[in-house]
């Protein structure tokens, strides 16, 4: 596995792949690696016949300074880790490198309901960070497509939109969510949780599943206030949304819908915010 601190090394690398006619599959991540990330490393690794996985923690696509400053850093760990795949280059590029020309006046191709509601919401800016940092990737890269979990749900739904508009030949690869025994989806914010927060994080996923069950037998509304109160109930969990749309326009769905549903929700356990989702 090739390391990669600088967009030229990472540019000419991948320029002389394309011009071999290889493909390339690209996994952009935060680091602090978990079998989430492994889940979409492995798929390309098999399906492409190159894969590059960034770790970089994008600074424009937080909203909270503190959540930036100590957002987990287990670079040594994550390096091993990726050593054990079939991973061809780790890129590792500096917030200096990836903004050169400094970090404001970007204008994100993406917008409407799928960057409004929900994370939209909570976290202002942050999908415009996230738009910027994916847009520099692709530019850079220029992979045949670029895998994302499902968990992220709008996020890859944007970065679908995204490639449509300004990376036509990448396209998106959506990987299943992985999780734990008990339910809850594996994130590198897990690490900071007490032993007593990671059994209480079983809330996102508790709720999620009792709003599936009881689609069709009470409003929307009913049902996501009722999931709010199953998490708030938690000593130590401060639910930020819950939000039952379609699952493919994200609208508010028909009175009547049942299929194409998705549940979207976000909750602080211990001040660490969670995110999951799951489609009805
Ligand atoms: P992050 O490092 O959190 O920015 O995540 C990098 C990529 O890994 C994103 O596409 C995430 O959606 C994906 N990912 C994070 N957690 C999981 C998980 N539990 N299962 C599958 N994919 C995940």
């Amino acid at each position: 596995m090739r390391i990669f601190k600088t967009v030229a090394a990472m540019r000419d690398w991948a320029g002389t792949q394309r011009d071999a006619g290889r493909s390339i599959g690209f996994v952009p991540t935060m680091g602090a690696l978990h079998r989430g990330h492994l889940s979409l490393i492995e798929p390309s690794t098999t399906e492409r016949d190159r894969t590059v996985v960034s770790i970089f923690v994008n600074p424009t696509q937080f909203n909270r300074r503190e959540d930036y400053d100590n957002y987990p850093d287990t670079l040594r760990r994550d390096v091993w880790d990726l050593l054990d795949t079939k991973t061809d280059v780790l890129f590792l590029p500096t917030p200096e490198e990836m903004y050169p020309d400094g970090q404001d006046g970007y204008d994100p191709p993406v917008s409407g309901l799928v960057t409004s509601i929900a994370e939209g919401v909570h976290r202002p800016g942050h999908f415009d960070g996230m738009q910027q940092v994916i847009e520099r990737f692709l530019g850079i890269i220029q992979p045949s497509h670029i895998y994302m979990g499902f968990k992220d749900y709008q996020q890859w739904m944007i970065v679908e939109q995204l490639c449509a508009k300004r990376a036509p030949n990448t396209a998106v690869r959506v990987c299943p969510t992985v999780r734990e025994d008990d339910g809850v989806a594996l994130s590198s914010r897990n690490l900071r949780l007490s032993p007593v927060g990671r059994k209480r994080a079983t809330v996102l996923i508790e709720a999620l599943q009792m709003a599936r069950e009881s689609i069709g037998t009470e409003p929307f509304a009913e049902l996501e206030r009722q999931a709010m109160e199953h998490m708030r109930s938690q000593r130590g969990c401060e639910p930020e949304y819950f939000e039952i749309r379609d699952r493919h326009t994200l609208a508010e769905p028909a009175p009547d819908q049942v299929d194409d549903l998705v549940g979207l929700t976000a909750c602080n356990v211990e001040g660490i915010r969670l995110i999951d989702c799951l489609v009805f």
